[in-house]
């Protein structure tokens, strides 16, 4: 059998994490399978759906590297081919018009809440006579279409995740609505479980790989499978993600789309690793980390978990860090760039200022703060200081009041050179000199040169800060105002 598998995203908002981590599972097992990945724009709710959306999709899944085999089919394309369905069905008096109004619907429910029971349809217009239509079309009704299911049906299904799975077509919530606004002449709007059967059948789909919430559709759409004719998919039910609490993870959790991971500095490369953790388990040996292509080598669904899958942020810091630290600092420096012009920040450049050309700065800063990042904002935030002159913290502040301090920076003032550039013997030359001249130990020296210079006792290696510092040629000033404060 041929794997085609497919990713059905409604574009009623950016790419959610939940809806990315399915998109993995159905890519692995495309790959593994040397099937295809495909997709459809679920775009039937037109109130709701926006074209920016499905760009943010289509993007976001480009972004983690989960490649599509072909052109995405566009749901709202297919609408005669919805209709066409319908029409079979209610032509073979397997669905037909219900006229119930919402008021009706709502005392019904009110109803079998008040005895107990669970809110269902109870079939009422299953059986109407063409006069009875007639009577409630003159009234001004307007129709929805419905398909029957029979309450003694039993539904069942081998899912590649749960097994064996079984249902009762009582447990179903009666006649399921597969249209609205249907008219007599015509069948008006096709709905999800409706449309997905067909489309999923157009596109010769193998295998349904989809999230845990769309058991009960699935148990619904197999009865339109059957009573289309259609062959049947194979269905996988994947593990919902949850939140720390355990609860579905949800837009109250804060960060759920795609692009707001991007956002915060997350790789590509961990962000899609740790979704296929979320759910799966790697075989024996194979560690944690790994690209997408090495998983979708042993991928299977033996491995992947029942249970929901709670969001663990320190995983993907974890992850996201090694990824960070694995790169060349060109790699670091080609990533961090852009986040450094977006904020206006511009390397030093030219060679009087000894720091040679842009790039080199921008690749030892980068270098210099590679091994602290966990994401790449951290890259942007450690970077903050290298492009804008730093307000002395408190622990800066005291540093500088220290005995000598000032007299040891004021020596080291004095045999800086603008004009030439900084190696490091010679940074490391003036720091013993000035410390002796001063008469303070070079510890304390080296502590309030890095207070003057980040404003912050904590940073990355001095010597290197220092030099990048004097190639923008911030070291004296910020050096000039360090002991202008103390
Ligand atoms: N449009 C549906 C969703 O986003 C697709 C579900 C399915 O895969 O059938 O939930």
């Amino acid at each position: 059998m041929t794997v085609r598998v497919r990713l059905a995203p409604s574009p009623t908002g950016t790419l959610h994490i939940g809806t990315a981590r399915t998109a993995v599972f159905n890519w692995l097992f495309a790959r593994h399978h040397g099937g295809e990945f495909l997709l459809r724009i679920e775009d039937t709710d037109r109130e709701r759906s926006r074209p920016e959306f499905t760009t943010d999709i289509l993007d976001g899944l480009a972004w983690l590297g989960l490649s599509w085999d072909a052109e995405p089919v566009i749901q709202s394309e297919r609408i005669e081919a919805h209709r066409a369905a319908i029409n079979q069905l209610l032509e073979a008096g397997l669905a037909y018009r219900c006229y119930a109004s919402e008021a009706e619907l709502e005392q019904m429910r009110e109803r079998q809440k008040a005895s107990g029971s669970a809110p269902r349809y109870d079939n009422r217009h299953r059986n109407l006579t063409p006069e009875q239509e007639q009577a409630f079309r003159s009234e001004g009704r307007e129709a929805v279409v419905r398909f029957r299911i029979d309450d003694g049906a039993t539904i069942g299904w081998n899912d590649l995740v749960r097994g064996e799975m079984r249902w009762s077509g009582s447990d179903l919530g009666g006649d399921m609505v597969i249209a609205r606004r249907a008219p007599a002449d015509q069948v008006g709007d096709p709905l999800y479980n409706l449309v997905v059967v067909v489309d999923d059948a157009a596109m010769a789909i193998s295998h349904v790989i989809r999230g845990e919430d769309h058991i009960a559709n699935t148990a619904k759409q197999l009865l339109l499978y059957e009573a289309l004719g259609l062959p049947l998919p194979v269905f996988a039910h994947t593990p919902l993600i949850l939140n720390q609490e355990g609860r579905k993870l949800s837009k109250r959790d804060g960060v759920t789309s795609v692009g707001e991971f991007k956002a915060m500095g997350y790789t590509a490369e961990a962000l899609v690793n740790y979704m296929t953790l979320l759910g799966w388990s790697p075989p024996e040996g194979m560690g944690e980390r790994f690209t997408l292509r090495e998983a979708a080598e042993v991928f299977s669904f033996d491995r992947v978990n029942r249970a929901g899958a709670r969001f663990d942020w320190d995983k993907l810091n974890w992850l996201n860090a090694q990824v960070l630290h694995d790169l060349s600092a060109a790699e670091l420096r080609q990533a961090l760039a852009p986040l450094w012009r977006a904020e206006g920040w511009q390397a030093p450049g030219g060679d009087e200022s000894g720091g040679g050309s842009r790039e080199a700065w921008e690749l030892e800063l980068a270098e210099l703060l590679g091994p602290s990042l966990t994401t790449l904002r951290d890259g942007l935030e450690q970077a903050r200081p290298f492009f804008e002159r730093p307000e002395l913290d408190a622990g800066a502040s005291q540093q500088l009041d220290a005995d000598g301090a000032t007299a040891a920076l004021t020596a080291l003032l004095g045999q800086l050179d603008e004009n030439a550039s900084l190696s490091v013997e010679q940074a490391q030359e003036q720091l013993a000199g000035a410390a002796a001249a001063a008469g303070v130990k070079k510890g304390v020296l080296m502590k309030s040169l890095r207070a003057a210079l980040l404003g912050s006792l904590k940073g990355p290696d001095l010597i290197t800060t220092w030099r990048l510092l004097h190639a923008s040629g911030e070291d004296r000033a910020r050096l000039m105002l360090a002991v202008a404060q103390s």
